[in-house]
């Protein structure tokens, strides 16, 4: 036998384990106990604070060349990230649109990377998992078993998986191989003028360009005018273009509206296009006993985006991609390089996951769905969605019932858009004071809450995706928002 050669076996080889096991036990019962303890007492402390310059300055500590301890290191996260959070967990947190996070989902989170598989694909219980979660979503929207899926980083990529299979089964041709230059005649694609500015980008990111899809006037309720759809179609079908594909949005992010589902579907099939569901906030309206029915026609789309980290209040991050066509969503993104190819017994003989989507390695998302879903159960989260649906019909009574605020938007489901209006003031002074109110809450930590325009008129907006809001959260709101109302009025002039 050779000699080994001189630079090996002279020295042990380093490793990122612990030098000691039980240290690092010891220590991570603490890490455990101190997370218990933060989520236990989050709603005593406040949604959100300004950080100060001293823990900004942090962030800018250089690259670390030597080690530290890691109980030094776990002091460092929880004097600066921990304690200067965005607040989405919190009660009285209702800005965007996000969900509330659950400790089962984190412990999941946890343990998938203890585990540390690579959900790409291959032969292991992670990706059956993983698969069980895309079967579970398509059961609780009644979508085909035979449909197709995938779990993504969110609600944006889970729309850019529809639209991409959507482009690709309408061009014609055979985008993959000929680009979208090669299109005879150029694409349209259509949804509501209240669409997530995520179809934007994926329409740019496409190569199809923005201009391509075309936003549709909404109704009185912010739902898209299905008659100015079916006008928009014919023109664009007149002038040398081919229709693609429909979104529906169900629940917008301005105002919650819900799109005629079942109306939009019928449209699709007449006209010969692809139906495509923005469900992000939504689609999960389907598991819900009192509004379910607010989402019918949502099982006939061709594609669906959802997002478990909005109502099931997964941790970020999660998204889930259905497409009906399973075929036509494998032809958009399956490639077999010679490296990556399955065998017939042995741990690439598993199921090819990163065939359904962009990525190649892929994070085991589905745990902490899995195991909050176990825990719960579904009639759960359903009862939690109705909560939250009846919660903002709540706050939307004790706004009519302040003759300072009013309603903006008509409330559909958990958003609601209202404004602090004292008598006689000019709408450019109402967005400024408003957005002062809208302002101090949140530095003063007493509820984030965010502001947007429906039909030109800019109001506050509350989203209550939280299952730890309480009724008394909302009342508190009120109150709240009428004293800062009347510390920032500017006080009537006195007559000389
Ligand atoms: C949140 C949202 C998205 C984007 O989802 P992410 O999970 O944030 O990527 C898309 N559409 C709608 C209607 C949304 O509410």
């Amino acid at each position: 036998m050779d000699a080994m050669p001189k630079s090996f076996g002279t020295t042990a080889e380093e490793t990122l384990d612990p030098v000691n096991w039980a240290d690092i036990q010891a220590l991570s019962h603490r890490v455990i106990d101190d997370a218990v303890d933060y989520l236990r007492d989050v709603r005593d402390r406040p949604v959100w604070r300004e950080m100060p310059a001293e823990v900004r300055d942090f962030f800018a500590t250089p690259l670390p060349r030597s080690p530290a301890p890691l109980a030094a290191v776990y002091g460092e996260v929880s004097r600066t990230v921990m304690s200067y959070p965005m607040g989405n967990i919190h009660p009285r947190f209702w800005s965007w649109y996000m969900g509330s996070s659950n400790f089962t989902g984190a412990l999941g989170d946890f343990l998938a990377a203890i585990q540390g598989s690579n959900l790409g694909g291959g032969n292991h219980a992670a990706g059956l998992m993983d698969s069980q979660v895309v079967d579970w979503c398509k059961e609780m929207l009644g979508f085909p078993a035979s449909a197709s899926g995938t779990l993504v980083s969110g609600g944006s990529m889970a729309n850019i998986i529809g639209l991409t299979v959507a482009r690709n089964a309408k061009a014609g041709i055979d985008v993959r191989e000929e680009g979208v230059a090669a299109i005879d005649k150029p694409l349209r694609f259509y949804g509501s003028d209240q669409l997530h500015s995520c179809h934007r980008k994926a329409m740019e990111a496409l190569g199809l360009g923005n201009r391509a899809l075309r936003r549709i006037p909404t109704d009185g309720g912010l739902r898209i005018d299905i008659a100015a759809l079916r006008a928009a179609i014919a023109e664009d079908r007149a002038a040398g273009f081919r229709p693609a594909c429909v979104i529906g949005t169900a629940g917008t992010v301005n105002t919650g509206a819900i799109d005629d589902l079942q109306a939009l579907a019928k449209l699709a099939h007449e006209e010969d296009l692809w139906f495509h569901v923005d469900g992000c906030i939504g689609a999960l309206i389907a598991i819900s006993p009192e509004n379910a029915h607010r989402v019918k026609g949502i099982e006939w789309a061709d594609s669906i985006a959802l997002d478990p980290h909005k109502w099931l209040h997964a941790p970020f991050e999660v998204g889930c991609a259905l497409v009906r066509d399973a075929s036509a969503h494998r032809k958009t993104f399956a490639v077999t390089p010679e490296y990556l190819e399955s065998t017939p017994r042995g741990l690439a003989s598993g199921q090819w996951l990163h065939d359904y989507g962009l990525q190649t390695s892929r994070g085991f998302r589905a745990l902490k769905v899995w195991m909050a879903l176990r825990e719960h159960g579904i009639e759960k989260f359903g009862r939690l969605i109705d909560q939250n649906i009846a919660q903002g019909h709540y706050l939307s009574a004790l706004i009519e019932a302040e003759p300072m605020l009013e309603l903006t938007a008509p409330t559909n489901i958990n958003i609601v858009c209202f404004r602090y209006r004292p008598i006689g003031m000019a709408d450019g002074e109402l967005k400024a004071l408003n957005t002062e109110i809208m302002l101090r809450l949140q530095e003063e930590g007493i509820a984030a809450i965010s502001d947007t325009t429906v039909h030109g008129q800019h109001c506050l907006r509350v989203a209550i995706n939280n299952h730890r809001t309480r009724r008394e959260d909302l009342d508190m709101l009120v109150e709240q928002t009428l004293r800062l109302g009347v510390l920032l009025e500017p006080s009537p002039q006195v007559g000389v």
